[in-house]
């Protein structure tokens, strides 16, 4: 049997150290195979230290020429793999996650050091067959270094230059001996190329990174000022050098509120649709120039929006409306005219220096009431432009006009629609929370999908006692606005509660002069500012505050949207209201604001099972007043109801964190201690006893005072279950008043 049970160990022994030595050498060939270049290129070092490459007359040694030949594969091989990964990357990149491609890389970044390290053993062996350090090829060194900086990732970059800088010295030991100027000179020029490349290269992306993002920053600002001369956008855009956006998830989400999101596109298709009509009219007239220019809101002046021209000299504007032929033709408001005009007529401001052209025409045209621009066409003959062009180019005009309100039409009703889907959105979130804190944090996350801000709080305010509380604050300086409580004041808030209008007008914001909760200066830095009130029917709830620190963030192209929003939170906050109303209802005893018994029930039935379990005790004082029939009938009912709440208070004041105080109805109460023996609750009953006899009520026929009996019981001491334990302890109580009144009586 032993044998039996030694044979298998016995052999597990024999096979275990054959297994390792096998697996040893399986790790052994694998990494040798990957290092293989490694070891070559060390290898050939060696050789070029041992003198292999310096010439015995002109011919190498064939040991040489083989290393040489065996350098070639190898260069050969790590440059093929290499190029192989490189279209592979290609391939994979484009779907591939930032982990995978950090895998996909690795392997790039072995062959990379393979070439390398191939490259300055090739480079250490020239040097040494042309004359060794002080060769005239020695500076080759100096170009390997500077390449491996530049081009390689900075640490091995930084280990290649290291690795060529020893071997250097190795070849002036091997040769020279140890030859102080020699090792310090090359150790140092080496160290200078690298520095310099490094330097040199680091600049030159930081230099180009720069240039991207400014080339992107201009591009943004040329489609902002073109919506703005199309007048796109209503809403104010972000100012120009306001940092871009962070690429996060929540910078991307911007983006795609961003107003310019949508505005690019129709800028685009403005300019096309313009620029062609342009050109037909300029081909089919056989025009010099055809081109629409734009007047600013206050018409002060005029800017070149699209032209189709011949000339080369072109200037864009603005100019003054007071400057020239186009603004005339603005100024009187009907299409103008000229002809045999001379080089030297400084009338048409959209050209620079002596004009070629002949005869010119001006149509103004309209968008809506207002003048919005002027078609202007010009051409080299001196004739003037007769009355059947002048019809085809004042319906050019129109075209103009329609075409940019077509667009901007187009791109409201897209903003509409995109609003007003998250406008459903919020609100159906809003309408299925039924709990005010839930409906105070989704209001403020609703209105963030409607408009950026940096500040946002709302604010509740009870009607009866005019008394405002802020429930919720987010954003900068939040935390001084958390929980502030204020009385209705002259701060904005209490104004637009009061009055039910929103507040300030055109949401413009001064924050040394205007006071938003209850003190002077509160929201420095801010230039924007929304109080909405939160009105249903008659009564005002409170309000929404939204605070930015750009300017004009809340004018007319969001707030609307923001006061329906406002609504939808005022409704959803009343019906939030009335759930816990409601619930307190159900749940609270009306007089003393007490558990009541449904309450009380449930606690007792949770407690004692929890009592059970984890082996606590748990006690029960039974309480009840005195003849509180006689309070009643000598004072009144409204005096019994005082003192009744007054016992209330007495309870609350003795109970300790985790006891249940509950009115189990008239003038009976209980107390129910968790984790408490009956010398405990003896002590509690004993003290609500005393400072209930302690207690001084007033009442029309003077002062007077109550007292009240208290019996208590001890759970699973005294009783087995909890309906026994209410029955012991008001046996208890019972047993109180039969011995006087006014005392305690335990079990
Ligand atoms: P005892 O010392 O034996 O308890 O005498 P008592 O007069 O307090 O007797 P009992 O407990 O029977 O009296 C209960 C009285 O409490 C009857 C009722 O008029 C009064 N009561 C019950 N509910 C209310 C209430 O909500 N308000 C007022 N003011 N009185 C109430
Ligand atoms: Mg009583
Ligand atoms: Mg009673």
């Amino acid at each position: 049997m032993v044998s039996l049970n030694l044979a298998p160990a016995i052999h597990t022994r024999t096979l275990d150290p054959v297994r390792t030595v096998v697996r040893s050498l399986g790790f052994l060939r694998r990494t040798a195979r990957a290092q293989l270049a490694f070891l070559f290129a060390g290898s050939f070092a060696g050789l070029t230290a041992a003198g292999a490459f310096r010439p015995a007359g002109h011919v190498l040694p064939w040991t040489s020429l083989a290393a040489l030949v065996v350098w070639g594969l190898f260069f050969t091989r790590a440059a093929w793999h290499r190029f192989r990964e490189d279209r592979d990357a290609a391939d994979v990149a484009p779907a591939a996650s930032e982990r995978t491609l950090r895998f996909l890389l690795l392997p790039r970044l072995r062959l990379d050091l393979e070439l390398g390290a191939l490259i300055l053993v090739l480079t250490l062996a020239i040097v040494e067959f042309t004359g060794g350090a002080r060769s005239a090829l020695h500076p080759l060194l100096y170009v390997v270094v500077a390449f491996f900086v530049s081009f390689y990732p900075r640490l091995l970059g930084i280990a290649l230059t290291l690795a060529a800088a020893a071997l250097d010295a190795a070849l002036i030991l091997v040769r020279y001996g140890p030859d102080r100027d020699l090792l310090v000179v090359h150790g140092v020029f080496i160290g200078f190329f690298a520095l310099l490349n490094l330097v040199f290269t680091h600049t030159e992306i930081f230099r180009l990174r720069h240039r991207g993002e400014m080339r992107l920053r201009h591009a943004l600002a040329r489609v902002r000022e073109a919506a703005r001369d199309f007048r796109l956008t209503e809403a104010p855009t972000p100012a120009t050098d306001a940092p871009l956006p962070p690429d996060d998830a929540a910078g991307s989400e911007r983006r795609l509120r961003d107003p310019l999101s949508g505005t690019v596109a129709a800028v685009h298709q403005i300019q096309e649709t313009l620029f062609d009509t342009l050109d037909l009219l300029r081909q089919s007239l056989c025009l010099h120039t055809c081109a629409v220019l734009l007047v600013d809101r206050e018409r002060a002046s005029l800017k070149l929006a699209e032209i189709a021209t011949e000339a080369d000299e072109i200037e864009c504007g603005p100019f003054g409306v007071g400057d020239g032929v186009a603004g005339a033709a603005m100024r009187t408001g009907g299409a103008l005219t000229l002809g045999n005009l001379r080089p030297d007529y400084r009338g048409l401001p959209y050209y620079r220096g002596p004009i070629r052209v002949g005869s010119f025409l001006a149509v103004p045209f309209r968008d809506g009431e207002d003048w919005r621009g002027v078609l202007v066409v010009d051409r080299l003959e001196p004739d003037a432009f007769g009355g059947r062009e002048q019809k085809i180019i004042v319906r050019a005009a129109e075209r103009v006009a329609r075409t940019i309100q077509n667009e901007r039409a187009f791109l409201q009703l897209e903003r509409t629609k995109r609003e007003q889907g998250q406008l459903l959105q919020a609100s159906e979130r809003l309408s299925n929370t039924i709990r005010e804190d839930d409906v105070e944090t989704g209001a403020i996350e609703a209105a963030r999908a409607i408009v950026d801000f940096d500040f946002a709080a709302l604010v509740a305010c009870d009607e009866r006692t005019g008394r405002h509380q802020v429930r919720r604050a987010s954003g900068h300086a939040a935390a001084d606005l958390a929980q502030l409580a204020f009385d209705d004041n002259q701060s904005l808030v209490a104004i637009a509660v009061r009055t039910r209008h929103y507040l300030p007008y055109r949401g413009d914001f001064d924050a040394r002069g205007q006071v938003v909760v209850a003190r002077r200066g509160e929201r420095p830095g801010m230039n924007s500012l929304l109080v909405l009130p939160l009105v249903v029917g008659e009564s005002a709830l409170g309000a929404l505050v939204l605070a930015a620190r750009r300017n004009g963030a809340f004018r007319d192209d969001v707030r609307p949207l923001l006061q329906v929003l406002a609504n939808q939170v005022a409704s959803s906050l009343l019906n939030a209201r009335m759930v816990r109303r409601l619930a307190e209802l159900a749940t609270t005893d009306q007089l003393t604001g007490l558990a009541n018994r449904r309450t009380f029930d449930g606690e007792l039935e949770r407690r004692t099972k929890s009592a059970e379990r984890y082996r606590k005790p748990l006690s029960l004082i039974m309480c009840d007043i005195d003849h509180f029939k006689k309070v009643n009938d000598t004072y009144g009912h409204p005096v019994g109801d005082v003192v009744l709440k007054g016992f209330g208070e007495v309870l609350l004041g003795c109970k300790r964190d985790l006891d249940v105080v509950a009115r189990l109805g008239g003038e009976e109460f209980v107390v129910l201690c968790e984790e408490t023996d009956t010398a405990g609750a003896k002590l509690l009953a004993e003290r609500i006893r005393k400072e209930l006899a302690a207690r001084t009520f007033a009442a029309e026929q003077g002062p007077f005072h109550v007292t009240c009996s208290l019996g208590v019981a001890t759970f699973p001491l005294h009783a087995s279950d909890k309906a026994r334990l209410v029955q012991v302890a008001d046996e208890l109580l019972y047993k109180a008043k039969q011995g006087g009144r006014n005392r305690t009586v335990a079990a």
